[in-house]
């Protein structure tokens, strides 16, 4: 049986939109396929009538400044991340997990707005994003009289997520356009780890992503966000930590202790193909303190290319 009968390559956001309600939730968006292909092929995903591919919209296929943030398009690969400056900067963190996503093919066309959209709670790039305090905007059809309109909303990332592999949009009937952050200013800094088997499934053991704001002398916390996955069924905002660090001296004894605050925060579980739950809170012992030293240190030096962001085990 075939996977879908018609491929679409719309040409706009209207397009795509009209597209999905004309096939009133028998069609799918398609980005890089890296991982909605697999999945049906290996049955987790049903046929579709159609597949609507947005990587010919062109307003989708960059990353622009508007105002205060940083727009990255629905189209964007993790590649096209990888080489932005302004994202290496001021999103040093995003820049660094979607640098390790898969190999060079898969970053080649594998999208962040695919990576947020399929859920996973330790998706790489979702976890950077959501540390940095991401939003996503959500295209779909509102019927207005006799006319389809398209209606566009922001929502913060937190609220995209439903569960493990379930996203609050429909991607058979709404899309994500755009993602957006605010970078990282003077004082700020951000960074990610994981830790990845090297030949493992697609996703790592644990990953972490920290965005830290420091006080005009650099020495204490303004303000952090640290995320970690997987903890939870969805991807895992540690709030208590959060709190923790807030008003605290940015110096080691404060990131060990903030590891033993998120280390009462998470759900950490055994998970068959990828590691124990003992192991895994070993590495948030071992790499948050690291993550978040590593975040002062950007906001400290402001010099925040991407770096070394764990080891293979
Ligand atoms: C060999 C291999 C290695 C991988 N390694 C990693 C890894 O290290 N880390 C990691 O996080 N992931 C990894 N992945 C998973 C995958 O490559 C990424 O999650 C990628 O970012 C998915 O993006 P995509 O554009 O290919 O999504 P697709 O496969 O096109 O879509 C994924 C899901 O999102 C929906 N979707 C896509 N775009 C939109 C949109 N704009 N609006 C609404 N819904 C949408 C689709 O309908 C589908 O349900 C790996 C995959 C493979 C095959």
């Amino acid at each position: 049986m075939s996977l879908w009968k018609h491929y679409h390559l719309p040409q706009s956001v209207e397009e795509a939109v009209e597209l999905l309600g004309r096939y009133d939730g028998q069609a799918r968006v398609v980005g890089g396929g890296t991982d909605l292909i697999l999945e049906m092929q290996q049955g987790h995903t049903p046929p579709v009538e159609a597949l609507v591919d947005l990587s010919r919209v062109p307003d989708l296929g960059r990353i622009v400044e508007e105002g205060p943030y940083l727009v990255i398009g629905a189209g964007v690969t993790h590649t096209q991340i990888v080489a932005d400056p302004r994202v290496a900067r001021g999103g040093t963190c995003l820049a660094e997990s979607c640098g390790v996503i898969g190999g060079p093919q898969v970053r080649n066309v594998g999208t962040l707005a695919g990576n947020i959209a399929h859920a996973l709670p330790a998706a790489d790039g979702t976890i950077s994003l959501l540390a940095l305090g991401g939003e996503a905007e959500i295209a779909s059809g509102r019927r207005q009289a006799a006319e389809s309109k398209v209606v566009r909303q922001w929502k913060p990332l937190e609220e995209m997520f439903l569960g493990p592999g379930k996203s609050a949009i429909d991607s058979t009937r709404e899309l994500i356009t755009r993602l957006r952050f605010i970078p990282t200013g003077p004082g700020e800094g951000s960074a990610f780890k994981r830790v990845m088997r090297p030949q493992g499934v697609a996703l790592p053991m644990i990953n972490m992503a920290v965005r830290l704001k420091l006080d005009e002398a650099a020495e204490r916390v303004l303000s952090a966000r640290v995320t970690i996955g997987p903890a939870g069924p969805t991807p895992f905002l540690a709030t208590q930590t959060m709190d923790f660090l807030s008003g605290q001296l940015a110096a080691p004894e404060t990131f060990a202790q903030a590891a033993k605050v998120a280390l009462g925060e998470v759900h950490l579980r055994t998970s068959r193909h990828r590691a124990t739950d003992e192991y895994r809170a070993e590495m948030v012992r071992a790499l948050l303190p690291q993550t978040l030293a590593k975040a002062a240190e950007r906001a400290r030096t402001q010099r925040s290319g991407p770096g070394e962001v764990g080891e293979l085990v």
